[in-house]
């Protein structure tokens, strides 16, 4: 792969976060559409996974808190800098205004960006570690690896059995 095709890859993958599309099928929506979202929690939860090409979303418990933590909460800090500055040259507010005002975009920018922080960061991910590769131990390489088959005919390649070991007493 030369370097023309990896920024293609990591365009593909960042314009599907964007869209908040399953990174590697590019179609699969991650969160459920707001149309359907019944419940507030349903606005920040992704789906499972992709039923299209079995890519799960959320590799383990708490994989998201790097992406609440980084990418949310930091560019949220970033605004609300950004807009008490802004407040503090463009008008002559008390500081008390500018920081309500500062912590209302900050909290609006959190609940907006909070599907496009985790979906950047699924797409992230894939780039780096995808599912598929390596042998870790880790739920999210469980999902494209074939179960282990007993050898047999027409598969002569399938790994051994495991020994059974004697009980010790
Ligand atoms: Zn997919």
């Amino acid at each position: 792969m030369n370097d023309a095709q990896r920024i293609a890859k990591v365009g593909a993958y960042l314009a599907r976060a964007t869209r908040w599309h399953c990174p590697v099928c590019g179609r699969t929506p991650i969160f459920p559409r707001v149309a359907t979202i019944r419940r507030v929690v349903d606005w920040f939860m992704p789906l499972d996974g992709c039923p299209r090409c079995g890519y799960a979303f959320e590799r383990e418990p708490g994989y998201f808190l790097m992406a609440m933590w980084a990418l949310n909460s930091g560019f949220a800090s970033l605004l609300g800098l950004i807009v008490y500055f802004a407040l503090e040259m463009a008008f002559d507010l008390s500081p008390l205004a500018q920081v309500g005002l500062a912590a209302m975009a900050i909290a609006g920018f959190n609940v907006l960006f909070a599907r496009h922080a985790k979906a950047y960061f699924i797409a992230v991910d894939h780039l780096l570690d995808p599912h598929d590769r390596g042998g870790g131990d880790d739920r999210g390489n469980q999902r494209l690896r074939p179960r282990p088959q007993a050898p047999g005919p027409g598969r002569p390649d399938a790994p051994e059995p495991c020994e059974t070991v004697p009980s010790v007493r």
